[in-house]
């Protein structure tokens, strides 16, 4: 385990079942829709990485950035798009990858914009749910996981961007941002 995690909350082969899972759920769900798979930089490389590979039908994958966070460990909840998808939305079934789901502002804001876009429908999946943080009214359509009220980092997850190439997601030791 590396220095700065005090405790591994979803190991690597719990992260892997869980891809399994939403993988073959996905597939059910949108089978015949050939959905648009949009993905939040940078949080969701490693998600959308493993995720993909479990999904059994066609599906097209695409990329936003955006950021609510301005490197420290609490979501500033005013969400802003860094870089924006190259191709129409319009009358696609999209389906948001996220890493976490903490105060939903980042999910609600990217689901209207997209709903205003033509996007015929519009579903979340988060590898993780921290409920405890919600500060908008919103459950994500497909949860990996459930966690408390804890700072996590890693496969994604970062802390003023380190960590997210770690393959577990774990507790960051508060030594670390406590200075
Ligand atoms: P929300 O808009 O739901 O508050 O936050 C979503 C974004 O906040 C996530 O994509 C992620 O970048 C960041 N975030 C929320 N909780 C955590 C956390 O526990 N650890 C890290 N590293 N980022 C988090």
């Amino acid at each position: 385990m590396h220095q700065d995690i005090d405790e591994v909350l979803v190991s690597e082969a719990q992260i892997e079942a869980i891809c399994l899972k939403l993988g073959k759920q996905l597939s059910e769900d949108y089978k015949d829709k050939n959905p648009l798979f949009i993905g939040l930089l940078n949080g969701c490389v490693p998600f959308m990485s493993a995720l993909i590979k479990r999904v059994e039908i066609p599906i097209e994958i695409q990329f936003m950035a955006v950021s609510s966070y301005h490197g420290g460990i609490e979501s500033s909840g005013d969400v802003k798009i860094k870089y924006d998808l190259e191709r129409s939305v319009m009358n696609r079934d999209c389906v948001i990858v996220e890493d976490i789901v903490d105060t939903g502002a980042t999910v609600k804001t990217i689901t209207s914009l997209l709903l205003h876009r033509g996007a015929r429908s519009v579903k979340v999946v988060t590898l993780l749910d921290k409920p405890s943080g919600r500060k908008v009214e919103l459950i994500p359509d497909y949860i990996g996981i459930t966690i408390p009220k804890r700072f996590v980092v890693g496969f994604g997850l970062d802390y003023n961007e380190f960590y997210r190439n770690l393959p577990y997601v774990g507790v960051l030791k508060p030594s670390v941002y406590i200075k």
